[in-house]
């Protein structure tokens, strides 16, 4: 009995993520990507694939990417483009031609270069995000071990002097404050130099 074979074999869908390289062709996942993550914010990210796309240089946008959310496209179908608007902090641009921006209709090529301009120099990591407030805690750390390691200093100074003159009477504070600023020192020290 012969091999059946079918007719009109369906080519199996070929997508890749060209943001974090994910890739799949038929229900093989090529490459698990999600690591890789664009030199851009999102919004732009996300533009430059529909552009991309649109623009005829790759696919066309088959969907959003199951690792990474940004738009994967497709390696060998020239059906059209999945769209989806792009949310922006001034409201939803819808990509296409023309491009439905928040500030109106735009071809193309102009909503290119309005994205470009608009979110090119946009830091990834902007200085409002949790990740920025813990950087600059962690500057902060060392400028106050300096202070501590200074009022330490200038307090063991001054006990000195006044232990050399008042003798016993000051004795039994110095001690204790002694033991309360090695222990605070040593707490901040150990605070600083954990694994974060
Ligand atoms: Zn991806």
């Amino acid at each position: 009995m012969p091999i059946e074979f079918s007719a009109d074999p369906a080519p199996l869908a070929h997508l890749r993520c060209p943001t974090c390289f994910y890739e799949t062709q038929g229900d093989r996942v090529l490459q698990t990507g999600g690591a890789r993550k664009p030199n851009v914010v999102p919004e732009l990210a996300s533009w430059r694939v529909f552009y991309g796309a649109l623009s005829g240089q790759t696919g066309p946008v088959a969907g959003p990417c199951p690792a990474c959310q940004l738009p994967l496209v497709h390696l060998n179908s020239h059906a059209p483009s999945q769209i989806w608007a792009i949310a922006l902090p001034e409201g939803e641009l819808t990509p296409g031609s023309p491009t439905i921006a928040p500030q109106g209709v735009l071809p193309l090529e102009q909503a290119n270069l309005w994205m470009e301009t608009r979110f090119g120099d946009t830091p990834v990591y902007g200085r409002s995000s949790p990740l920025g407030a813990l950087w600059f805690i962690y500057l902060l750390v060392p400028a106050f071990l300096w202070v501590c390691a200074a009022t330490f200093l200038l307090f063991l100074l001054f006990v000195a002097i006044g232990a050399h003159f008042l003798g016993d009477v000051i004795d039994f504070p110095f001690r204790a404050m002694v033991a309360l600023t090695l222990t605070g020192v040593v707490f901040t020290l150990f605070q600083a130099t954990r694994r974060r």
